[in-house]
């Protein structure tokens, strides 16, 4: 590994950690933990207050506890497919209670002769004549630790396999005692206080042996600020390097008045508060010389469209393309009638560019697209990667943000003469401070407001033994002319299980309730066309109820449809029920939403109760940043975002928010971090992970 006399002292291999040897050494690379800078790092997962453990004839079954007692005895016995059980009994003065062990055949070196203390952290549930707790973790208590570490919160690492605790915690102690005072922090004393974060070698200490728990909080404040911070750096060092790019200048500011005037004859409604922000921030963006790059977050329904379409104005306008980038190609097309609609009338060709188109009608359109005459064109990503020339593009706007990478952005670069304005849409609102670590790189723009004229959504929750009140009830909406879907979960990752289990759905509803009406089926098992025909006949109201698996999530615009009822709705996410839920409320009429489920975790509740309460979609995703955590919500292609050792965007976004600031302060002052001053704070982004993702557009 690294070597002893390495002039980075945190690089010492954990060999040379007092108390490990090679043999132990080679336990803690199984945990990844390989340098000092590794252990000094590894944060707790816990730690325990063995002051004042609950006495085992206190336990109740049901709770997450920490308890201590002496053996009383060992015993294993084979089970199932060579597997081996292990009890071990413990009690205090109090009571018994069995340890139970699946699978765990070499707890008896450890544990088969040892009858001293131990202490056991885990659920205590009723076993089948005493208490009991299965697959605890445990730790012997070694004489030695009773004078050292019971004054104090102990510290309980994450392991894996054999490796014990003590290890972990010897080697933290010895990292802790002989290297933290070693380390040099990087932040200038009086930024330190300015920013109101303790010393580094104090929080790396206080992190593993904290003296009490404000101490243990204070630490983590520092360690997570580390994090935010080196991102933030990143972030903003990235951000201005593409201030500094060469883009368009649009003439935007100096013929505002016609745009105005053209953009309010070309759209049927008024633009809202919001919108018209929006519009302002991206036209004021179009007119400076760096390319654009910002994000725009606005809900199902805010109007994102017309926001796509001003800018496409402006740029063509000023006798460039435009391209409008979708997920895919229904959107696509979706897209495309949309903005023909619209601009055609004013005279701006609109070309739709996707692949099934035949052969011959593809290479006229690209021949047209390479001719560069202003423009606009649909198409899904291919359009960039593809062999499309268009030569004169001034913009691309990119519909849902998640697939939009940095190999992308590149391509982007490759294909037009100058950096092109980047606008990215994204319907999925996302938490605030998920946004600011994800896009630290982007301005941002919110669409916080819905056109007026809207009802919302009225959400009800019924337990299952209502459904059938709750189909009944929907046939007064069919009945006055509605149409209404209705949502099957996936059940798992097999699609014909869950094509199956909506074909039953569908069964019993069109031969029993809906007999009457016409009911159609749509899942992911069917052939693309198929799946066109069943949507264009409930688009056209031919069909009253529309049975379909998730299918329907995104993009799906039929306003005459009111009623949504969503099968054993705890099984969907909430960022999936809020999406789903979006297909209603599009026309003039009331909406109704209604989740059926009897959830059995009280998450599943949470999340039904979310749903009933609100239908503000950054409210939700604030709930679902809560429940999920970051990583889940903003996306694998961006979890290593926000994958931090130490921080918490759920908790810690205060913290972030002061992290920006100071690295736009930082940045604007020094871009390279080439001063004395700013120099050390590099060491904070070399770890972070963001170096591959987000890689320098070069
Ligand atoms: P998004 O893409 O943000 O989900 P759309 O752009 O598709 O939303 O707009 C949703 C619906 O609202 C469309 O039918 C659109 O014509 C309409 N709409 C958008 N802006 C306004 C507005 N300012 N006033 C009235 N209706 C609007
Ligand atoms: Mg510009």
């Amino acid at each position: 590994m690294s070597d002893r006399f390495s002039p980075d002292p945190l690089s010492t291999d954990v060999t040379y950690l007092k108390g490990i040897g090679p043999k132990l050494a080679n336990s803690l690379y199984k945990l990844g933990l390989h340098t000092v800078r590794d252990v000094l790092y590894y944060e707790p997962r816990r730690y325990e207050d063995r002051r004042n453990l609950p006495k085992i004839g206190n336990l109740t079954p049901g709770a997450a506890v920490t308890v201590r007692g002496r053996v009383i005895s060992y015993a294993d016995r084979p089970a199932r497919g060579g597997k081996v059980i292990v009890k071990v009994m413990i009690g205090d003065d109090t009571g018994l209670l069995d340890l139970t062990f699946f699978n765990q055949p070499w707890l008896k070196k450890s544990l088969g002769d040892y009858k001293g203390e131990l202490v056991a952290f885990g659920v205590v549930k009723m076993g089948y004549d005493s208490l009991e707790m299965a697959s605890p973790e445990w730790e012997k208590i070694e004489e030695e630790d009773e004078a050292d570490e019971f004054a104090r919160l102990v510290p309980v690492y994450g392991l894996k396999e054999s490796v014990p605790q003590w290890l972990v915690r010897t080697a933290a102690k010895s990292a802790v005692e002989y290297f933290a005072s070693q380390v040099k922090d990087p932040f200038p004393d009086d930024f330190r206080r300015v920013q109101k974060v303790q010393r580094l070698p104090w929080a790396l200490r206080q992190i593993h042996f904290p003296e009490s728990e404000e101490f243990r909080n204070k630490a983590h404040q520092r360690l997570a600020y580390d994090e935010f911070l080196g991102l933030q750096l990143k972030l903003t060092q990235q951000r201005a390097e593409l201030g500094h790019e060469a883009g368009i200048a649009f003439p935007v500011l100096d013929r505002l008045g016609e745009l105005r005037a053209e953009l309010s004859q070309m759209l049927p409604f008024k633009l809202t508060n919001a919108q018209d922000r929006v519009v302002g921030e991206v036209w004021s963006d179009l007119a400076k010389p760096s390319p654009m790059n910002r994000l725009v977050q606005g809900d199902v329904g805010s109007g994102k469209t017309a926001v796509a379409a001003a800018a496409m104005l402006a740029v063509v306008r000023a006798g460039y393309q435009a391209a409008l980038m979708a997920p895919t190609e229904i959107l696509a097309e979706q897209h495309a009638t949309n903005l023909h609609r619209l601009l055609t009338p004013i005279g701006i060709p609109v070309e739709l560019l996707v692949g099934k188109l035949h052969g011959a009608l593809k290479k006229a359109t690209k021949a047209r697209l390479a001719r560069g005459v202003p423009g606009v064109v649909i198409g899904t990503h291919a359009l960039i990667t593809e062999d499309t020339e268009i030569p004169k593009l001034g913009l691309v706007v990119i519909d849902e943000q998640h697939r939009f990478g940095v190999l992308q952005r590149k391509a982007l670069r490759d294909k037009a003469a100058v950096f092109p304005d980047v606008l990215v849409m994204t319907a999925t609102p996302i938490p605030r401070t998920l946004a600011m670590a994800v896009y630290g790189d982007l301005d941002i723009s919110v669409i916080d407001e819905l056109p007026p004229g809207r009802t919302p959504i009225r959400t009800f929750w019924k337990p299952r033994p209502e459904r059938d009140a709750v189909y009944r009830g929907a046939r007064k909406f069919i009945e006055e002319g509605r149409q209404i879907y209705v949502v099957c979960p996936m059940i798992g990752d097999n699609e014909k299980v869950n094509a199956q289990a909506a074909e039953e759905v569908f069964q019993r509803l069109s031969t029993g309730i809906y007999a009457d009406y016409t009911v159609e089926l749509l899942h992911g098992q069917m052939k693309p066309a198929d799946k066109e025909m069943v949507m264009e006949r409930f688009r056209m109201g031919t069909t009253q109820v529309l049975v379909s698996t998730t299918v329907i999530e995104v993009g799906v615009d039929v306003p005459n449809a009111s009623v949504m009822i969503i099968e054993d709705a705890d099984r969907f996410g909430l960022a999936q029920l809020h999406q789903l839920r979006g297909r209603v409320g599009r026309g003039a009429h009331q909406s109704h939403c209604v989740l059926v489920a009897d959830p059995t975790s009280e998450d599943g509740r949470k999340r039904m109760e979310i749903m009933v309460e609100t239908t503000d979609g950054f409210r939700i995703a604030d709930e679902d940043l809560k429940l999920r955590g970051p990583g889940a919500v903003a996306g694998t292609a961006q979890s290593g975002h926000v994958d931090f050792r130490f921080a918490d965007l759920a908790t810690d976004s205060l913290l972030l928010a002061q992290a920006q600031i100071a690295a736009r302060e930082i940045i604007a002052q020094d871009p390279l971090l080439e001063s004395d001053r700013w120099r050390p704070l590099r060491s904070l982004m070399a770890g972070s992970k963001i170096e591959t993702e987000i890689a320098k557009v070069a």
